[in-house]
Parts: C-alpha cells; sequence; structure tokens
C-alpha cells in the first residue's frame, strides 16, 4: 500500500526466526574499558535480540560474505558467538572496539557516547553490511535484508484535510522509532503516543489544494 513491492528479496522473512533457536544461558558479560558503557549496552541488547542472534549464530552470514575489510555483520557475527560460547564471566568487546570509528566517524574513543546514537549508527552499518554486494537496489528492495526486516518499517503520515476530506500521506523509511518514554507508563503507550493524530493549525496547518 503506498510502497511499490520489492523487486528483490535479500532475505526470505519466513527464515526470521522471532524466538531463539538454541536455549542460550546467560552469555559473558562485558567489561568495560573507560566510559565504554553506552557501547556495553547497546552490544547486549544486541546479543539478546533472538532473530539478529538465531542469524548471527548461524553464522550464514560470513559462510556467503565476500565484503574485503570492514563488514559490520561479520564484526557482530563474531561477537554474539564470543559472547553467547564464552565459558568465562566477562569478555572485552575487542571486535566491536577496533572498529568503533568506522561505526561513526564522530566517535571519539575514550569518551562517554550516546547510547541511542551509537545503536543508530551499529544498526545502519549492518545494514550497509547486508547491502553491500547490492549498490543500485531501488528502496523497496533495500528493505528486505534480515537487518531492516528485525529493526526498519515505513512511517506513513497521514494528512486529512478537515474541509473537503481529501487524504495525502507521505512514506519514510526508518530503522529506529524515536519514543517519548519518559512520559509514558509503558513502551505500549509510547508507541501509542507516537501514532497518535494531531490536529493541525496555525503554522503547521496543512494547506490544501483542493
Ligand atoms: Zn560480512
Ligand atoms: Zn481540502
Amino acid at each position: 500500500e503506498g510502497i511499490a513491492p520489492p523487486k528483490r528479496i535479500l532475505f526470505p522473512p519466513e527464515k526470521i526466526c522471532m524466538v531463539w533457536q538454541q536455549r542460550q544461558r546467560a552469555g559473558a558479560g562485558l567489561c568495560n574499558v573507560g566510559n565504554t558503557c553506552f557501547l556495553n549496552s547497546v552490544l547486549q541488547c544486541l546479543t539478546y535480540t533472538p532473530p539478529l542472534a538465531n542469524y548471527l549464530l548461524s553464522r550464514e552470514h560470513s559462510r556467503a560474505c565476500h565484503q574485503q575489510g570492514f563488514c559490520m555483520m561479520c564484526i557482530m557475527e563474531a561477537h554474539v558467538n564470543k559472547v553467547l560460547h564464552s565459558p568465562v564471566s566477562a569478555i572485552l568487546p575487542l571486535a566491536v572496539l577496533k572498529v568503533f570509528r568506522r561505526i561513526g566517524e564522530h566517535f571519539q574513543p575514550g569518551r562517554e557516547e550516546d547510547a541511542h546514537d551509537f545503536l543508530c549508527c551499529t544498526v545502519n552499518a549492518m545494514q550497509r553490511a547486508c547491502l553491500s554486494a547490492n549498490n543500485d537496489l531501488d528502496l523497496s528492495s533495500q528493505s528486505t535484508t534480515i537487518v531492516y526486516q528485525i529493526f526498519g518499517g515505513f512511517l506513513r503520515s497521514r494528512v486529512t484535510c478537515f474541509s473537503c476530506e481529501a487524504i495525502s500521506d507521505s512514506y519514510e523509511a526508518f530503522l529506529d522509532v524515536p519514543l517519548d518514554i519518559k512520559a509514558a507508563s509503558s513502551l505500549t503507550a509510547a508507541l501509542e503516543e507516537f501514532v497518535t493524530p494531531e490536529h493541525l493549525d496555525g503554522d503547521n496547518c496543512f494547506k490544501c489544494d483542493k
């Protein structure tokens, strides 16, 4: 609806498994090497995202990856396998620390960075890695990577004119949804607040061309 169907399917949606495929005990913790708690917390969230972890544990990515040099999916695959198979209680996330500046050029080693910013940059880097061999894909096909299917989507903004009821839709691709969690009592409430219709007036008023 409103978005052209993809010309190519990069990852078949039926292969995405939302529940753990193998029983997992909690994996290793991550050592802080100085102001890296923002990085560790993001890595832990991603490691315990079952559809992503299932895929990375299968090592399907690296078996087919032809990327020369930096590939965030190869890095995450190595990290998740290390964390979830480690016999020790805490490890250094060395593979990720090594490519820290490639994940986001603005990141400064030793500086406390913003966890949300780091998450967005990491998910974006994973998405770029999934697309690496497919440079000239339409937007719709780009949304068929495993990363996009787990984290992404399309936001539809719909404006309805009160005088003639004309509808105008616009779509925007996203890999994260910014929610106001301070004001909300639950995630569901925050999502409901995010999609609550607004009455546009004043400077925001929609100029209907009909
Ligand atoms: Zn790779
Ligand atoms: Zn109108």
